[in-house]
């Protein structure tokens, strides 16, 4: 069987950002593997852990996707500061005589977003709208690669490394299965230090906010990268709670055109024609979103990839250029709308290097400085007794269940199918048990 194949038979999904099926990237011609650890969300620790841990499987993966595709450049892009992680993988790559280059990338957010790690390492610019494919390169992260390496000892995707951090008693890297509730994750961190909090699942920059009230409803899932726990009164509490009309109006009545969310945007750094400013100039200026859409200055927003640098870190004013990108965004595609790029010329900003944002400070503006050196070193692996899988995990559509209710499954046991010309990946039992009910997720409750 093909390293595809059996990559794709093991349900890998990318485990660093919205979850892209991994076999379908394995199909290309590339001239650059580029492997992303840089980790860029501030309080993760997850990536680091992999790469401490698992750097010799990681190099193994790494040269059987180097090899099987032919591809001549291989790279692992992490942070300079990782020494721990650096040491680890220079160790594995001479041991294993792999012809794996190091990409060292300063402290900068976002530097693992795949079209600015793209440039950084190749030097070549994604073109707006496109995939890295597009100017010869592939990118994975690096839990992506240790499940590659999995996968081709026939493991599935069962299992999830995620970091608990935050209010937290004890903050650690987890291993558990998919679908573990994330309440039991808090509890496998030693418990939440305040009686109110809200969660993030992701990092602090791009990830999901979710109301306290919600934890139940929260289960583990193939991207779930980490579980933050953080203060009721703080940054992204407030950030919660903000209704659009009151975004929008105080984009009308606050914003000075100052410009800095357009400086310090990473795509418009790269060339990108994405204007943020001008975006929320013309909406100081509509009724609504539908009336500006013909625009091409209101559809440069489809390039957003909602970093959210423009809103955490750019702004004097405390505007949400991102979530006003975001809308717009979502209201072109559900009108099928695409921006029309034509032929502009892609010239990355003359300043850009003085211009990115450094971790610490976007980290200290979210009200996080306080948890940003936090060194965790503390691992739980973890044995549950139940999980509730969801069947919608991953960019694509959602796994059709194989499985019913009162039937009795084992771990890796295949117990959802990815719909007939689909895009997505498979979903297995994550433990031994009785499945005990079927909805949106699949629940198995070990007997
Ligand atoms: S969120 Fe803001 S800074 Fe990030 S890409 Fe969008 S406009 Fe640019
Ligand atoms: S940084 Fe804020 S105030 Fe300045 S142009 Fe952008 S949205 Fe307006």
């Amino acid at each position: 069987m093909s390293l595809k194949d059996k990559v794709r038979d093991a349900g890998v999904a990318g485990c660093g950002g919205a979850g892209f099926p991994t076999a379908v990237k394995l199909g290309g011609t590339y001239e650059y593997l580029i492997v992303n650890g840089v980790e860029c969300e501030p309080l993760l620790r997850t990536d680091r852990y992999i790469m401490r841990t698992f750097a010799d499987r990681i190099v193994s993966a790494v040269s059987a996707v180097q090899k099987e595709l032919a591809i001549p450049n291989a790279v692992i892009a992490l942070k300079h500061n990782y020494t721990e992680e650096i040491e680890s993988l220079e160790k594995a790559i001479k041991k294993a005589g792999a012809s794996i280059a190091i990409h060292q990338l300063e402290s900068f957010y976002p530097a693992g977003d795949e079209q600015t790690l793209v440039y950084e390492v190749t030097g070549r610019i994604v073109p707006p709208l496109g995939i890295p494919g597009k100017v010869g390169a592939v990118v994975d992260n690096v839990g992506t690669m240790l499940a590659i390496q999995d996968a081709l000892e026939d493991k599935p995707f069962t299992h999830k490394y995620l970091t608990v951090n935050g209010d937290v008693a004890k903050p650690a890297v987890l291993r558990v299965p998919v679908g573990t509730s994330f309440a039991k994750c808090l509890e496998l961190a030693g418990g939440t230090l305040n009686d109110q909090f809200v969660l993030v699942s992701g990092g602090p920059a791009m990830g999901r906010i979710i109301k306290q009230e919600d934890l139940e409803k929260e289960f583990v899932t193939k991207t779930t990268s980490g579980i933050l726990v953080l203060p009721a009164d703080g940054y992204h509490a407030g950030y919660a709670d903000m209704k659009v009309l009151h975004m929008l109006s105080r984009a009308r009545s606050a914003c000075i055109q100052c410009s800095f969310c357009t400086q310090l945007c990473p795509r418009a750094l790269l060339g990108h024609p994405l204007h943020p400013h001008k975006v929320m100039r013309r909406m100081a200026v509509s009724a609504d979103i539908p009336s500006v859409l013909d625009d091409p200055e209101i559809q440069g927003a489809q390039l957003c990839c909602e970093c959210g640098v423009c809103e955490i870190y750019a702004c004097p004013m405390g505007l949400q250029p991102r979530r006003i990108n975001g809308l717009i965004k979502r209201e072109m595609a559900a009108r099928k709308m695409r921006l029309n790029i034509g032929d502009t010329e892609l010239k990355p900003d003359a300043e850009r290097e003085m211009r990115k944002a450094p971790s610490k400070k976007l980290a200290g503006r979210m009200g996080l400085a306080p948890y940003y050196d936090a060194d965790i070193k503390a691992f739980v692996e973890y044995q549950a007794e139940e999980v509730s899988i969801p069947l919608k995990m991953t960019v694509g559509a959602p796994c059709v269940p194989c499985v019913k209710a009162g039937d009795m499954v084992k771990t890796g046991d295949v117990i959802a199918q990815v719909p007939e010309n689909a895009l997505g990946a498979r979903i297995h039992a994550s433990i031994d048990g009785r499945v005990s009910a079927v909805d949106d997720k699949i629940s198995i409750v070990k007997e």
